[in-house]
């Protein structure tokens, strides 16, 4: 059964509790990779200077801590390297693991979106709630160390 390493814990571990419950159901069918939990200002206006967000800082679901989203993607661990939709091959590999999280989310009774079924801003890497939990938020990271992203 798959398991996730050390970053991807660390990552997951700033996201609301219902997408730790999700994932952590998840990795038990799919071998896939936590790329990215909370973002704080820095990370998010370089996300959206980057075109891999089109939202600023802080307006994205991944701008609260806990985070209300969570950016995954499958991950090859026979070479270990992520999948990042480079050939069909890697195209499907996405595309069964956004099954894989709506299947995990229904399991454990969590309602998410998938950027992937986005026809707007399609990010087939990206999950959110779709209910905003009263408990959650509005603490926004200014700074968020742990969060500093070394990959894409
Ligand atoms: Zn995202």
């Amino acid at each position: 059964m798959p398991s996730f390493g050390a970053k991807s814990r660390e990552r997951l571990a700033t996201c609301h509790a219902q997408l730790q419950d999700v994932c952590n159901e998840a990795i038990k069918h799919f071998d896939f990779s936590v790329t990215c939990g909370t973002r704080d200002k820095a990370a998010q206006n370089q996300a959206f200077a980057q075109g891999k967000s089109q939202k600023r800082w802080p307006d994205s679901k991944h701008n609260s801590l806990p985070s209300l989203a969570v950016d995954v993607v499958p991950w090859d661990s026979i070479n270990r390297r992520a999948l990042w939709g480079n050939s069909n091959y890697e195209m499907i590999q996405i595309g069964r693991l956004v099954q894989v999280m709506l299947d995990a989310a229904n399991a454990v009774g969590v309602k998410i979106d998938a950027g992937g079924n986005w026809a707007r801003f399609n990010d087939p890497f990206h999950f959110q709630l779709t209910n905003t939990p009263a408990s959650s938020l509005q603490i926004l990271p200014q700074q968020y160390p742990i969060h500093r992203r070394t990959t894409w």
